[in-house]
């Protein structure tokens, strides 16, 4: 099964990914997560996406193109995979066409500006393992603490309200066209926003047909 997780930031990509990639048993991939791992380690690809990531811009095809062909290798990807956040522009989505992957599914989450812009505001991460929390919709179980690692969550620095309404210009101009780029391949999934996490869950497994 190979999968994409379409939908503006925000959206619940990664949280649903997660939840698939348990049911699937296949990995996720997620080229945010890749991205700030490199960033914290501070390696070549980590130094020049920074500046990128901090204004809520997107980094080069070329680094986002090398990174996901790199990751793709690996032999846990043999069964299949989960793309959240990636591709993000036509030129990535043309790459990974060109290069073979076939998709079976692409789950578009369709959520509106106004609701992202509110869900953003109390989304937490994990400084150490990337898992992500809702101080409301998916709290930890200590205020502060990650569930997984124990390591202390924090406000992205992307996820300040500026620099969200930035990435959503971005995601309008940029990524938002792949809707039409699947639907013309057959293989685009709407589904539209739900109230849980639980219920979007349902929907994503009802338009893989499972
Ligand atoms: P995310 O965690 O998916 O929201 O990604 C955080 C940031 O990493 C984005 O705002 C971009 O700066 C960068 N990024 C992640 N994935 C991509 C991608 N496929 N193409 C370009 N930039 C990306």
């Amino acid at each position: 099964m190979k999968l994409i997780l379409l939908g503006p930031p925000g959206a619940g990509k990664g949280t649903q990914a997660d939840i698939l990639s348990q049911k699937l048993d296949i990995p996720t991939i997620s080229t945010g997560n890749i991205l700030r791992a490199a960033v914290k380690e501070g390696t070549e690809i980590g130094l020049k996406a920074k500046s990128f990531m901090d204004a809520g811009q997107l980094v080069p095809d070329e680094v986002i193109i090398g990174i996901v062909a790199e990751r793709l290798q690996k032999p846990d990807c043999n069964r299949g995979f989960i793309l959240d956040g990636v591709p993000r522009t036509l030129a990535q989505a043309e790459a990974m066409e060109q290069s073979g992957i076939q998709f079976d599914a692409v789950i578009s989450l369709e959520v509106s500006d106004e609701e992202i812009v509110g869900r953003m505001s109390g989304r937490r991460a994990c400084t150490a393992c990337g898992a992500t929390y809702h101080v409301v919709a998916a709290p930890s179980r200590t205020e502060g603490v990650c569930d997984k690692c124990g390591a202390e969550l924090v406000q992205r620095a992307d996820d300040k309200p500026e620099t969200v309404l930035s990435r959503l210009k971005v995601y309008h101009s940029e990524t938002a066209p792949l809707v039409q780029f699947y639907q013309e391949r057959g293989i685009l999934k709407p589904v539209a926003n739900q109230p849980t996490i639980e219920a979007t869950t349902a929907e994503v497994l009802k338009a893989l047909g499972m």
